[in-house]
C-alpha cells in the first residue's frame, strides 16, 4: 500500500522521473586539463620561463579503488562532454528524488527533521 502523498509532491516526483527517462549516456569521473614537462633536458619545457607541453585533457575515474586515467583529444572531449554533463544531471536528479522522498516520509509519518 502506498502512503497518501500530496498531489504536488507526486507531480514533482513524476517531473524528476520524466527527466531521468530523457537522460542519455553517462560517464563517471572528472575531466581535467594540465600542462606537462617531458624528459628531454634541453627542451623548451625546461627553459626559464618554461614553455610546457599541452594542454593534455585527462579523464580520471576510480576503478575498483584505483585511479584510471585516459588522455582525450579535443575532438573526443567535444564528443563526450555531454556524457559527463549527463552524469552530473543524473546525480542531481537522484539527490533531488531522495530529498523529496525523505521530506515525504517525514511528513507522512509525522517525524521531525533529521529523524
Ligand atoms: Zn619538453
Amino acid at each position: 500500500m502506498s502512503p497518501n502523498v500530496p498531489e504536488q509532491v507526486e507531480a514533482e516526483r513524476q517531473r524528476i522521473v520524466a527527466a531521468l527517462g530523457q537522460i542519455g549516456f553517462v560517464l563517471p569521473g572528472t575531466i581535467s586539463t594540465r600542462m606537462a614537462r617531458c624528459g628531454k633536458q634541453t627542451c623548451r619545457c625546461r627553459r626559464e620561463p618554461p614553455q610546457l607541453h599541452g594542454p593534455y585533457i585527462q579523464w580520471t575515474r576510480a576503478v575498483k579503488g584505483k585511479t584510471v586515467t585516459k588522455v582525450f583529444s579535443e575532438a573526443q572531449l567535444a564528443t563526450y562532454q555531454p556524457w559527463f554533463d549527463n552524469n552530473r544531471q543524473l546525480r542531481e536528479l537522484s539527490t533531488h528524488l531522495q530529498q523529496l522522498s525523505l521530506d515525504t516520509i517525514r511528513s507522512v509519518e509525522g517525524w521531525g527533521a533529521e529523524t
